[in-house]
């Protein structure tokens, strides 16, 4: 669940005002719909709540990704019902309203993921806004959920992939990216507000464009086509951290990869890769399965040292076997990937991966997530260890008194590793310093600031 209570979106609050709670489930697409909703309703003069006790309003937005998600959206509703008893019901689970009408029938309203219009006039209906137009200005940034020095920058929404284990595009239907320079006017507006390090994310970073054929629109002086590459050189260009997430590894990669290599944006790539094995990657009809990934990512780091891979996996899909099973773990050895996050399948309803195969037994499961985690935990240490001794760049998370954390350009906030960084003077959140690493442990690096 998002932390909003630490974000901006508290400020100046006026007694009079009408006054929301807002609970932010899920994935930061689904932090970036909740942004935007926030955004809206402060600009009409809502103010948030920190409790929904005594708020006039609850919205909930949803995540239905897997059942557990479900599950979490529905104890949430519940939890909102009994202490509040208004509640709106937004985001992925409001796709198929009767799943939460059948649980929580006493919720107000139920809108499905993106439908900011909807949820607005949901919430007109419970609560008419009260409007003071000297009072009710935003930032012209919006309200940001995550802290003030990094945002979440959304280039797309929906998905022209099929994997069998998902089912976001039957919820947020397919591909449509948002016109090139419009991300750009946002992350420029971004930028000047403070945000350091920009997170671009989407279902399918390498797809972006291909719904408007890579169309040009006009930024400053210029047309820039609506292009992962195109998009990335001119964020690039804006004087922040810019971090790519959920790209898949297509040939047209490798360009994204030379602009890493030249410093223009972070050498970092989040690729959900879910699995190794040929069969089970056709069994899931992931993207790019048919690309010979090991050899592309030898040529990545060939190109660019100090990549940094990050990846995620499902173990135990049905029908997973032994022998795949083993040449995923083989996988893991010769890649050599940085950061890797393992999921036990979990039969979403309405997925077709669910008939695709036997059920792999939960022990199975079990054990072979244990054996994946038992690999990878060597293969992460002994990379983080070749940085001992190295000088990194590491953006300040957060201060304490003796120890600042913070994360290097190998480090997404919230899904990777941190650094402890020893300072002689006190560093500023949102600083961007240089650290001496003396340390690795599992996940972490520790060491001492040298450069301000
Ligand atoms: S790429 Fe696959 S897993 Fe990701 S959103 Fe699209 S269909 Fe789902």
């Amino acid at each position: 669940m998002a932390d909003i209570a630490s974000s901006d979106a508290f400020s100046s609050a006026r007694a009079d005002a009408p006054r929301i709670s807002f609970v932010s489930l899920g994935c930061p697409k689904a932090l970036v719909d909740s942004e935007r909703i926030i955004t809206s309703l402060r600009s009409e003069g809502y103010e948030l709540s920190r409790h929904h006790e005594g708020a006039d309003l609850v919205i909930v937005n949803t995540c239905g990704f897997l059942d557990s998600a479900k599950a979490e959206s529905l104890a949430a509703i519940g939890d909102a019902l009994k202490e509040n008893g208004r509640v709106i019901v937004t985001g992925c689970m409001g796709a198929e309203p009767e799943q939460i009408r059948d649980v929580h029938p006493g919720v107000l309203a139920v809108t499905g993921p993106q439908q900011y219009e909807s949820v607005l006039a949901a919430v007109h209906q419970a609560v008419p806004p009260q409007h003071d137009p000297f009072l009710d200005l935003v930032p012209a940034q919006g309200i940001k959920l995550t802290p003030r020095h990094y945002a979440y920058l959304k280039i797309s929404e929906g998905c022209n992939n099929r994997c069998t284990f998902c089912i976001i595009p039957k919820l947020r239907g397919d591909l449509v990216s948002r016109p090139a320079a419009e991300v750009l006017r946002e992350a420029e507006r971004l930028v000047a507000a403070g945000v350091k390090e920009l997170l671009v994310i989407s279902q399918d970073t390498s797809a972006y464009g291909v719904d408007l054929k890579y169309a040009p629109s006009r930024w400053k002086d210029r047309e820039v086509r609506t292009r992962f590459f195109d998009l990335a050189r001119e964020l690039g260009g804006l004087g922040a951290w810019v971090r790519m997430h959920y790209v898949y590894p297509y040939p047209h990669v490798d360009e994204v990869i030379g602009l890493m290599s030249e410093g223009v944006i972070l050498p970092y790539l989040d690729i959900p890769f879910q699995h190794a094995s040929p069969s089970v990657l056709k069994r899931m009809k992931r993207p790019a399965a048919q690309e010979k990934t090991l050899a592309r990512i030898q040529a990545w780091r060939a190109i660019c040292p100090e990549l940094t891979l990050r990846s995620t996996f499902i173990v135990g899909f049905p029908g997973e076997t032994d022998a795949e099973f083993e040449e995923l773990l083989a996988f893991l050895e010769e890649a050599g990937l940085d950061r890797v996050g393992c999921f036990k399948y979990e039969p979403v309803a309405g997925a077709p991966a669910n008939d695709l195969g036997a059920a792999v037994a939960d022990e199975v499961k079990d054990e072979r997530w244990k054996r994946f985690m038992e690999v990878q935990q060597r293969v992460s240490a002994r990379r983080l260890k070749h940085k001992v001794g190295t000088r990194q760049q590491v953006i300040i998370d957060s201060v304490g008194p003796t120890v600042a954390v913070g994360r290097s350009k190998a480090d997404a906030p919230e899904i990777d590793g941190v650094v402890h960084v020893a300072a002689r003077r006190p560093l500023r959140v949102g600083e961007i310093v240089t650290v001496k690493i003396e340390r690795a442990d599992a996940y972490d690096l520790h060491g001492t600031a040298v450069g301000y």
